[in-house]
């Protein structure tokens, strides 16, 4: 596709050639520096978006909190009809937003589709969940007491988020927050800030059809330090962030200082244990879309594939032919497999990464490189790439966002639970078996560490009915479904006493 095709796209989702970076709603502004956003699919400028100032962002927050006020209360279900009729928005423009995914961000025009898709999915869930959002109650130890606990919104939540899930990921936060009586802030990857435009211009249709207050969602672009706003503001009652270990580590801190709340959503190592009872017709799939898909850019790709020894040879041979019929090149073209990396830094990682396999003793099995000639201008696709690497090597401990796997060897499962636990991340884990006593040992407590662990599945891609995240150095957070939405609401425990004396709690008598 030539880069004239997306000017329709662009001009559905009203991005034109200098965006406003900042946004409340319907008022846009922005007097920062500008950001191109160029496309890894092609290399050409899409693009500009204006960054946030303090003065920007002073505006952004007040204008959040004022909108707080009004939105907290509007009874929940209201607030899920709003969401409601985001999500019919999202289904009328999947095509164009999905295709601004691929094109932005570089993944294949499916999983850009794909990504909509998980928006309208989370829509649908926070509408039915905004009708219960339950609470307890309990039995009181004094005569004549009630108690109960009930979720009220939190205030203003700041969500940072990485470029790999341009869309979704802010969705995963922003349904759920708004139906919990909360309001937005969204500081988007600086490396797909019109993905982010063109969430923003959808949902402000939204906002005009039922006439709600400025502030409910709101959008600041730039990169880190304007981040660093959100994570030091006192009036950011929760900071939801997601992207690497390192940005974590320094989120985490800003926000604990002053006593905030944070979701944190980062780096995965993921493995995959193929084990002597595997069926690898369900495997070989699993690895190399879990190793390839999105060019090994997802936080759940699968980086280490742990074999049993039995099977090893076998498995290896079967990977090798596999990756010879990959084909890679433009991902709107729906041919292709492998798309490119999000821009030239991320290749020189990926090349940085093979040479450090060699040198720590790997032997690379399918020899990576960089891509050019025609078809490859932009400089950014790579070929993916496998290596038989030790667990212990620190270039295999190590997240690389590109297509490398990894093969390690195992002898017993236990041996292989330590390989795949054996690393500081703990997102995404898999385990490819037939025997029901191997599969329930790695779901025990005596199994994967990880957040998310399955059986015949691999690492890579969810569904948004379970809660979503990871343990250890990926930081513990949880999102999406299940009960991820309590963290968006603070809890209040409540005794309520008819009676016409005041007992006091545990027998104390105090009289007077
Ligand atoms: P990144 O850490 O470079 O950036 C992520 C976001 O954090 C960006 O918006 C960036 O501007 C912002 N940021 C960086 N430093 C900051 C600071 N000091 N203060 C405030 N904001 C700051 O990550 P990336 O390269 O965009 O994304 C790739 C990473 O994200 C990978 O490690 C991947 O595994 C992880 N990821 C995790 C999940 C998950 O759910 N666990 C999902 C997607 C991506």
């Amino acid at each position: 596709k030539s880069v004239t095709d997306i000017k329709p796209i662009l001009k559905a989702l009203n991005i034109k050639e200098v965006n406003d970076g900042c946004s409340t709603g319907r008022k846009s502004f922005g007097s920062g520096s500008e950001i191109t956003s160029y496309s890894p699919v092609d290399g050409s400028a899409i693009a500009k978006v204006s960054t946030a100032t303090q003065d920007d962002y002073n505006q952004v927050i007040k204008t959040a909190n004022a909108a707080f006020l009004e939105w907290r209360m509007k009874p929940a279900p209201l607030r899920g009809e709003i969401v409601r009729q985001y999500g019919d928005i999202l289904r009328e423009k999947k095509h164009e937003l999905g295709t601004l995914v691929s094109y932005e961000m570089g993944k294949s025009l499916q999983e850009g589709l794909g990504e909509v898709q998980e928006m309208i999915d989370i829509c649908d869930f926070a509408v039915g969940l905004s009708r219960q959002l339950h609470g307890l109650t309990m039995h009181s130890e004094r005569p004549k007491h009630r108690m109960y606990e009930q979720y009220h919104p939190l205030g203003v939540v700041g969500i940072i988020s990485a470029f790999n899930f341009p869309v979704a990921v802010w969705c995963w936060n922003t349904a759920l927050a708004w139906i919990s009586g909360d309001v937005c802030i969204w500081k988007p990857s600086e490396k797909t800030p019109l993905c982010s435009i063109a969430c923003q211009n959808l949902f402000v249709e939204v906002l005009e059809a039922n006439n709600l207050p400025e502030g409910i969602s709101c959008l600041i672009n730039g990169d880190y330090k304007i981040g660093e706003y959100l994570t030091n503001d006192k009036h950011v009652a929760l900071i939801s962030a997601t992207g690497s270990i390192r940005m974590g580590k320094i989120v985490a801190q800003a926000v604990a200082a002053r006593l905030g709340k944070s979701l944190l959503e980062l780096g995965g190592n993921n493995a995959m244990i193929i084990t002597e009872n595997a069926d690898l017709n369900v495997a070989v799939p699993g690895i190399v879309f879990g190793a390839v898909g999105t060019a090994g850019q997802r936080c759940t790709s699968t980086r280490r594939v742990i074999i049993h020894e039995s099977r090893y040879d076998e498995l290896k041979d079967i990977l090798i032919n596999a990756y010879k019929q990959l084909r890679i090149g433009n991902p709107l073209d729906e041919k292709n497999h492998v798309g490119p990396l999000i821009d030239k830094d991320a290749v020189k990682a990926y090349e940085s990464a093979l040479k450090k396999v060699q040198s720590e003793g790997g032997n690379i099995l399918v020899s990576g490189g960089v891509l050019d000639g025609e078809g490859y201008e932009s400089g950014c696709y790579v070929k993916p790439a496998i290596a038989e690497v030790e667990n212990a090597y620190e270039i295999v401990q190590h997240e690389t966002f590109a297509p490398i796997l990894y093969l390690i060897k195992y002898k017993t499962l236990e041996e292989a639970i330590d390989l795949q636990n054996g690393v500081v991340q703990g997102l995404s884990s898999a385990i490819m078996t037939t025997n029901l006593r191997e599969a329930e040992r790695f779901l025990s407590q005596q199994g994967s560490d990880c957040g998310i662990a399955n059986v015949n599945i691999g690492t890579s891609g969810a569904e948004i009915g379970g809660a979503f995240g990871g343990e250890k150095e990926t930081g513990g957070g949880r999102e999406s479904g299940s009960d991820a939405w309590k963290v968006y609401m603070r809890r209040q425990t409540n005794t309520i006493n008819y009676s016409e004396e005041l007992p006091l709690a545990q027998g104390i008598k105090f009289e007077f």
